[in-house]
């Protein structure tokens, strides 16, 4: 399984972009960054897409990409959760923003809007995935995705503390975690669902006393503003238990 992330952040810049990663060059995780980080031929590549959440920094490629696959006569499927499906619909995939890309091309339509159930594994072009809810202030799901030869990566998408139960649902070799900001904002990140290095650092706790293991850990979603100290504050984490943590970046490859 080859892994490319060409979003880590979570704001935009020429530099950052928001989250978005990709599979094997066919499967895209979340929309951030899908139609300015890919040419033409590397988007026409994509088998579907998975949005884990109705937040704008994670949907918001989808019309831009729905044009392109519209002007190649092309069509994509789009994987998302009934609460993500209604805000689509309601808001983006609609003509009163652009163009409804669900019903456009009349009887070819460029995005295929699917349903994925909270808990229940779907198999998507060669992947097995299964969405399982996380603690974020939106209805969220992060992703276990597995490969045909049994790599499998989980991503938490956004979320805050307590996900002891995600723990005992996946297996990964590769966690793709989730890190907003750094201590100092620890009220904020309760709050909104979302994690520091100290909220992780227990997260982690939590996997390896669940799990009897850790797995590569690389941290998506930074605050830009707060790397440096992510950075200092990471490393610390890593010292204490031991293991790997990465920062990640625009253009980083993992390969599994
Ligand atoms: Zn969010
Ligand atoms: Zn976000």
């Amino acid at each position: 399984m080859d892994i490319k992330i060409l979003g880590a952040h979570n704001i935009e810049s020429i530099n950052t972009r928001h989250v978005c990663f990709l599979i094997d060059d066919v499967l895209a995780v979340e929309a951030g960054a899908l139609t300015s980080s890919l040419t033409f031929p590397a988007q026409q590549k994509l088998k579907a897409i998975l949005l884990s959440h109705q937040h704008y920094d994670h949907i918001r490629d989808i019309p831009a990409i729905g044009m392109n696959f519209l002007l190649h006569e092309n069509s994509i499927d789009v994987y998302v959760t009934r609460p993500v499906y209604d805000a689509l619909s309601a808001y983006l995939l609609h003509d009163n923003i652009y163009v409804n890309f669900m019903e456009r091309p009349p009887g070819k339509p460029a995005i295929k809007l699917k349903i994925l159930e909270p808990g229940k594994p779907e198999s998507i072009h060669g992947y097995s995935v299964l969405p399982v809810p996380v603690n974020h202030s939106a209805p969220t799901v992060g992703f276990q995705i597995t490969s045909a030869d049994h790599k499998t990566v989980f991503y938490t998408s956004d979320t805050g503390p307590g996900l002891a139960d995600v723990w005992r649902q996946v297996s990964p070799d590769l966690l793709l975690t989730e890190l907003t900001t750094s201590n100092k904002y620890d009220e904020f990140a309760r709050t909104a669902g979302h994690l520091t290095p100290e909220l992780l650092q227990q997260e982690l706790d939590s996997f390896r006393e669940i799990k009897g293991y850790l797995p590569q850990v690389v941290l998506v979603h930074m605050n830009p503003f707060e790397e440096k100290a992510i950075e200092a504050e990471i490393a610390l984490v890593a010292r204490t238990l031991n293991t790997k943590i990465q920062l990640g970046y625009e253009g980083m490859r993992i390969h599994l």
